[in-house]
């Protein structure tokens, strides 16, 4: 009564999305992963479309699942073809998919002009289809295609489809919002109309996001009475994409007391945000709700003193429901409350007597006024505090660098791979090193030189790899030299950490950050992993 269901269809709906490419492995880890959260029905695709689709279904069924149940999603029958006979649904019943999800048509114009069949056909190949799918042992959902659009053209046509399905049997009748155009009140009354026409049937909603309203559209047709709610992990899908199903859940477990996942699961909600993305080979936009890194952020100093003593002010869910973490950006605006909890989300503590917070943060306004930034380098502003605290020992020093850009003309220079050279020199202890690096450009030259010697010296930088290199210039109209700033993340394949470096020479900004990299990866590698997964989003 207090639970909804929650129907995934990050494989097939989502799969429609520009740039998604996922392969079977990359599939059946979905699977895995949000079964184990909790997600009740998956969508896997179109087994009767494609050979991809086919193979899907066949290693789907090895996977020893917990809770979830996998869905393949097609079409009714053909007109003029009786169920028993249609190919679509004999390869939906032969991916024995324990769910078929099937697709129909509601909408009087859509059946006449698109379809070019009779109503009373389109009526026929929903019950025929849904009756032949059921007498298989299946699950049937029937997603009503352009139902708020078939509603709003003809009411009693609509609603005469969705009735041919229940009455056939399905087990659920999912509304689809399939241009996305529609707002939630439409969606509530719609819901509420249907809800009240179909007494004791399972309603469920399928919404696109064109007018910005998905997940409100979903949230509204709950209220109305839904107990599926239908989206992808990330909203992605075709066009502007589908329901954000991971805010859905959040929003109807913290916000109207509804179950989805349970709240021991929710906890999961950032990881499981993370490892989709990763897996679509994109990564979880800074500001998507609950899931985002700066979901929880918080700038200013009035705001950051405030959020310390009050955090109910201004966050509005404690950021550990979700399993994301309130996050501190310090910048030009910061006071000293925001910098002594950033300091202690760093591991140092600027609350012990004769630390002079005023002097830090004096330094650090310093920089910023130079062209620094720490919101996204929080490994450089680590290493900055343990200077003033003087618990910080160089792990090297520079005597000096060289570096040689070679310029080849025509297609061959791509094959010479190495067009870049850097000689280093430098002190560890009482050891001179000298070392060239080769790199296809300056940075990566200097990055590999440094290795070379580092690692004979620090075993734990082997570990470590550049993962985002980006220059910015500032001050670009004042007509004389700009400043550059770089910005460098690097990673230890657990922990990810930001630097920053500034200078007018590009080379010298990008060493000042690949230092402060490798110093600061160094650092926690010999304090073992005390700093937080994630601190490098500062
Ligand atoms: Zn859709």
């Amino acid at each position: 009564m207090n639970k909804v269901f929650t129907y995934d269809s990050t494989l097939r709906d989502g799969g429609q999305a520009q740039g998604i490419a996922l392969s079977l492995k990359d599939k059946l880890r979905i699977v895995e992963r949000l079964d184990a959260f909790g997600i009740d029905y998956i969508e896997g695709g179109f087994p009767a479309s494609n050979p991809k689709d086919i193979a899907f279904f066949e290693a789907v069924r090895e996977l020893p699942l917990a809770h979830a149940q996998v869905a393949a999603f097609g079409s009714t029958c053909k007109k003029g073809v009786p169920a028993e006979e249609d190919e679509g649904l004999a390869g939906l019943l032969a991916s024995g998919a324990p769910v078929v999800t099937l697709v129909g048509k509601t909408w009087d114009a859509q059946v006449t002009r698109a379809l070019q069949a009779t109503l009373e056909e389109n009526l026929r190949m929903i019950a025929d289809s849904v009756a032949h799918c059921r007498a298989a042992g299946r699950r049937v959902v029937f997603d009503a295609e352009h139902f708020f659009d078939g509603y709003k053209a003809n009411a009693d046509y609509a609603l005469a489809c969705v009735r041919a399905a229940a009455e056939a049997g399905a087990d659920s009748i999912d509304l689809c919002e399939t241009n996305g155009g529609a707002l939630p009140f439409e969606v509530a009354e719609v819901t509420a109309a249907v809800v009240r026409a179909l007494p004791g049937v399972a309603v469920g909603i399928h919404c696109h996001n064109d007018s910005g309203c998905a997940v409100a559209n979903s949230l509204a047709a709950v209220r109305a009475g839904a107990v599926t709610v239908q989206g992808t992990v990330g909203g992605i899908g075709e066009r502007v994409g589908n329901t954000d199903l991971l805010t859905v859940i959040a929003d109807l477990e913290l916000k109207m007391g509804r179950t989805c996942v349970g709240p021991e699961r929710l906890r999961d909600l950032t990881e499981v945000a993370q490892f989709v993305a990763a897996l679509c080979n994109s990564s979880v936009p800074t500001n998507r709700p609950y899931v985002g890194a700066t979901a929880f952020a918080h700038k200013g100093g009035l705001h950051g003193s405030a959020i310390a003593r009050f955090p109910a002010a201004y966050e509005h869910v404690a950021p550990e429901r979700v399993g994301n973490r309130q996050h501190l950006l310090v910048s030009e605006l910061a006071g000293k409350a925001t910098l002594v909890s950033k300091a202690a989300s760093l591991g140092l503590d600027l609350t012990a007597d004769g630390v002079d917070v005023q002097a830090i943060l004096d330094d650090i306004k310093g920089r910023e006024a130079a062209g620094y930034s720490y919101e996204v380098a929080d490994g450089s502003l680590a290493l900055l505090i343990r200077r003033h605290l003087g618990c910080y020992a160089a792990a090297f020093t520079l005597e000096s660098f060289r570096v040689i850009v070679d310029d080849y003309e025509g297609a061959g220079a791509q094959a010479l791979g190495a067009m870049s050279e850097a000689t280093i020199k430098i002190h560890v202890g009482e050891q001179r090193f000298v070392a060239t690096g080769e790199g296809a450009g300056p940075v990566g030259a200097l990055d590999n030189a440094l290795r070379l010697v580092l690692s004979q010296v620090y075993p734990q930088v082997a570990a470590m790899e550049l993962v985002d290199y980006k220059v910015r210039l500032l001050d670009e109209s004042q007509g004389t030299d700009a400043i550059t700033r770089v910005n460098i993340t690097a990673s230890d394949g657990v922990r990810t950490w930001g630097t920053v470096g500034v200078s007018e020479n590009v080379l010298e900004a990008s060493w000042n950050a690949l230092v402060d990299s490798i110093e600061y990866g160094l650092l926690t590698a010999r304090k073992g992993a005390s700093t937080r997964r994630g601190g490098g989003h500062g």
